[in-house]
């Protein structure tokens, strides 16, 4: 990550502040939707496996639920705050809006690191997450999520906990729960395949073919590993990935130009993400510092780890060759790094765009969940292509109609849509 970090919440803001200029919002609706409407920060006591009891910091914040009950995923990471999941909330918001489902915005987290947690602790600190907020979510308030070292077990814990407070099955309270127990088939790959999707009508639009295109992908967790999976399935070419070291703490970028095979580095992959690089060695992956991911000559770029990473200080090593940045992760663009990517003409398709296919997916799980019953997985994705490819070609054609950058696009778009919500409920 760079050294010289924006902090997300204030970049959330500054891009917001542009739609708002653009959309000439009054000065009530710009103060409700620069900030997040509530707030929840608080201690979770957690009885460790060696008896000692260590406290853990828990957060969520709701941004804006004028446009349906909030939605977004809950993080575990060291290095959470109280501005990250305020930014990823507001993100939320705009990426409910853009694809069109009726949710609004939240996020949550968890400041721990569950590579040194085990499967107890983590599900200790579920539990006592949900028991903070058991009167403050619910499937007609706020709908968590897994997000970044969460899994559908730790969503299943936390509805477990809710509905025993509760008594009774309330399956439409969290998404990302395991298939057959109220998950929806299709969740896993949906952010992957969304980012692809998007991909698929960006190179339509430049009249390229996948298979003569080459591609470079920071992260190599969920969304990493599908949006690899399908863009090599429409034809393309992965020449690297990257990912955390948890031993080195640092990052790498692994390798191969004749294209890295996927299957292989699964094998080689720790359930974080995090692939083994002795043995990515042995089977003849160049081993490069972590940031090199983002100086490759590919044709597109997939960030896929974490917010903040590119920034003023890498944008320019971005080769001459790449066209399309697809943003699978949340923020992990700066604003200035932005306007060297606008001023190039690169294709950007905007991070609550790109990702947007993971709580779209959501949204179907809680419709299923709340008819009780479950659609093929071939039916979700069909449903899913046919949302993030409208949502893609409305902000494109508003983006080529004004001759204006995709993420403004993207963002006029989201909260327009919003602000109107706000103001035909009397809010503003
Ligand atoms: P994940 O935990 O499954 O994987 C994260 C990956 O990033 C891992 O491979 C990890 O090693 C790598 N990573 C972490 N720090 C890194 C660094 N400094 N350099 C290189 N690699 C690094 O997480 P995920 O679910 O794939 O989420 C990735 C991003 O996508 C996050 O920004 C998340 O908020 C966003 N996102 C995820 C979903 C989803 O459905 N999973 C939906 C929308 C957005």
């Amino acid at each position: 990550m760079s050294s010289k970090s924006f902090n997300p919440f204030a970049m959330a803001q500054s891009q917001f502040d542009r739609a708002a200029e653009f959309l000439n919002l009054d000065t009530a609706t710009r103060e409700l939707l620069r900030n997040p409407m509530r707030e929840y920060q608080f201690s979770i006591p957690v009885r460790m496996d060696d008896g000692t009891v260590k406290i853990f910091r828990g957060f969520r914040v709701q941004h804006n639920d004028a446009r349906g009950p909030g939605k977004g995923g809950i993080r575990f990471h060291p290095q959470e705050t109280i501005d990250t999941v305020r930014a990823l909330s507001m993100w939320m918001t705009w990426k409910c809006s853009v694809v069109e489902i009726p949710l609004g915005g939240s996020k949550g987290g968890v400041v721990c690191d569950p590579h040194n947690l085990s499967m107890r602790e983590q599900e200790s600190i579920c539990r006592g997450w949900v028991r903070q907020l058991s009167r403050d979510i619910g499937p007609l308030i706020d709908v968590p999520a897994p997000d970044v070292m969460t899994s559908a077990q730790h969503m299943l814990w936390m509805l477990d906990e809710f509905e025993t407070i509760h008594r009774g099955h309330q399956p439409g309270l969290i998404t990302g729960k395991p298939v057959g127990m109220g998950g929806s088939l299709g969740r896993t790959e949906a952010t992957g395949y969304g980012v692809v999707y998007t991909i698929r009508e960006v190179l339509k639009e430049l009249g390229l073919k996948a298979e003569n295109t080459t591609a470079s992908v920071q992260g190599f967790g969920n969304v990493a590993q599908y949006a690899i999976q399908l863009y090599k399935q429409l034809g393309g070419n992965i020449i690297c990935v990257s990912c955390w070291d948890q031993h080195d703490q640092t990052s790498y970028t692994f390798k191969k130009s004749s294209g890295v095979d996927l299957d292989a580095l699964l094998k080689i992959t720790d359930r974080f993400g995090g692939i083994d690089k002795n043995k990515a060695r042995d089977l003849g992956y160049e081993v490069l510092p972590g940031d090199l991911w983002v100086e490759q000559d590919v044709d597109i770029l997939i960030p896929a780890a974490l917010e903040n990473q590119i920034t003023a200080e890498n944008v320019n090593k971005i080769s001459q060759r790449v066209k399309i940045i697809a943003e699978g992760a949340n923020g992990p663009t700066t604003p200035d790094a932005d306007k060297v990517i606008a001023e190039r003409k690169i294709f950007l398709i905007p991070d609550f765009l790109a990702n947007a296919g993971g709580v779209t997916c959501s949204y179907f799980e809680q419709v299923q969940s709340n008819i009780n019953y479950y659609w093929e997985r071939d039916e979700v994705l069909g449903k899913l292509d046919v949302k993030m490819t409208s949502a893609f070609q409305a902000v494109s054609e508003l983006a080529r109609k004004r001759n204006i950058f995709m993420r403004d696009a993207a963002y006029f778009i989201a909260v327009n849509r919003v602000a109107q919500a706000c103001k035909d409920r009397g809010w503003v």
